[in-house]
């Protein structure tokens, strides 16, 4: 019986070992359009192309927003699945919020729907990290990872890499495996001079020296020859302006609305028995924008399946802005730039670079999908994901080099 036990054990820590190889770093740009890398001026990011797999595009999900598609990309699901259905959106059967700048809302577990990759992660063993990603920071401890911080939108670039290396310089035991970075600078830039200006540019270029400042901190490990690093962004950026707005509530005053959204895309919530009125008003004047109820909005929206959205939905022309009252006075259609638009316009789409042991060497792809690097995430692991998720690893697993 004790020469069983001990087998067993051996056995377990034989899988532990084999586990304890594999590490991944998944670090966000936001708004990093997929086209920023062929501007030649990103040296670090090419040198990752060359040696590692890099995707034409990333693929966000509808509306092409940064919570939701964080969402997307770490759980796997459609934001009317993960439940994360806008930056800001309300239960309109109880009036709650949640709110990306609300702390209380975005650390309440009860929003999110899906299973975070660190959650499968930590069920299967394996020790996680994040230098922030929305949800990161749930006030229930089960579903957060091992590390992880509160966001801190100020916090110096270089020192959210030199932290998130040091994790990895703890003992085995310690240690975790994935850990996630994120770094908002091209997504700031992008919404204030937009994507074709020279301050865009330049933050590119800064995030490009991180990339080559956090291959300069891994060589400081014993590890930098077994990690693997996945850089994405949630979405595109596109250039907007004042000349292409449209007030939705002005043309809707008679009515009693709430808005959702504004800018890129729009949900509207009216009056019940007012609501064929009201979508054929909108549909009247929809010569910049696309407008639906809810229950006949195309399946490549991936939207419908959410008790939260609203029955009338939005979606703005490329560079068109929908405005609502409250969005005039806080001047949200920015000046440069903005997203939210439709998954499918390529201005939406994202960067999806990696490199390291996982991954071929030199490979160019086309499009990929951000709700697959979930999966991609658990075959480089050798983990089950969820069985109710809409990405698929058929569609992004050829990336990975064959098992010898
Ligand atoms: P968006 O309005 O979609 O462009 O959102 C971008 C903003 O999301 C960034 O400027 C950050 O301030 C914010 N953000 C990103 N990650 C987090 C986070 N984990 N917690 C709170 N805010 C975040
Ligand atoms: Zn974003
Ligand atoms: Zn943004």
């Amino acid at each position: 019986m004790k020469k069983q036990l001990l087998i067993l054990l051996l056995v377990i820590q034989g899988i532990t070992f084999a586990q304890s190889t594999t590490y991944v770093i998944l670090v966000s740009f936001d708004g990093f359009r997929w086209d920023y890398v062929n501007r030649d001026i990103t040296p670090n990011l090419q040198a990752m192309k060359n040696d590692g797999v890099s995707a034409l595009s990333l693929r966000p999900t509808f509306p092409s927003k940064t919570f939701p598609n964080h969402q997307a990309i770490i759980t796997g699901m459609y934001n009317d699945h993960h439940g994360i259905i806008s930056n800001f959106f309300e239960n309109p059967f109880t009036h709650e919020t949640y709110r990306m700048g609300d702390t209380n809302s975005i650390r309440d577990g009860k929003w999110y729907l899906g299973e975070f990759f660190w959650e499968t992660a930590e069920r299967h063993g394996i020790i996680t990290a994040s230098y922030f990603w929305p949800g990161s920071e749930l006030t229930n401890s089960h579903r957060r990872p091992t590390y992880y911080k509160f966001y801190e939108h100020n916090k110096p670039y270089r020192e959210r890499i030199i932290e998130a290396v040091d994790w990895l310089k703890l003992p085995d035991a310690e240690r975790p495996h994935f850990i996630t970075i994120y770094f908002h600078d091209t997504d700031s830039y992008g919404h204030d001079y937009g994507p074709n200006s020279p301050e865009i540019n330049k933050s590119i270029q800064r995030l490009d020296s991180l990339v080559g400042f956090l291959h300069n901190q891994l060589s400081t490990t014993d590890l930098s020859d077994s990690v693997n690093v996945i850089i994405v962004s949630d979405h595109g950026m596109t250039e907007i302006s004042e000349e292409r707005t449209i007030n939705i509530a002005e043309m809707l005053r008679d009515y009693d609305c709430t808005f959702n959204g504004g800018g890129p895309f729009m949900m509207i919530n009216c009056e019940q028995n007012n609501q064929e009125e009201i979508f054929n008003l909108l549909k009247k004047n929809s010569d910049n924008y696309r407008v639906y109820l809810k229950e006949n909005l195309p399946e490549y929206y991936h939207y419908k399946d959410h008790p939260f959205i609203y029955p009338i939905i939005l979606v703005a022309e490329k560079g068109w802005s929908l405005l609502d009252e409250r969005a005039v006075k806080r001047n949200s259609y920015s000046s440069g730039g903005n997203h939210g638009y439709e998954k499918d316009l390529l201005d939406m789409h994202g960067v999806f670079i990696a490199d390291g042991p996982s991954f071929r060497d030199g490979f160019q792809t086309g499009t990929l999908w951000n709700i697959d690097i979930y999966p991609l995430l658990c075959k480089i692991f050798e983990i089950s994901p969820r069985q109710n998720i809409d990405g698929k690893s058929e569609r992004i697993e050829f990336l990975l080099k064959e098992k010898k």
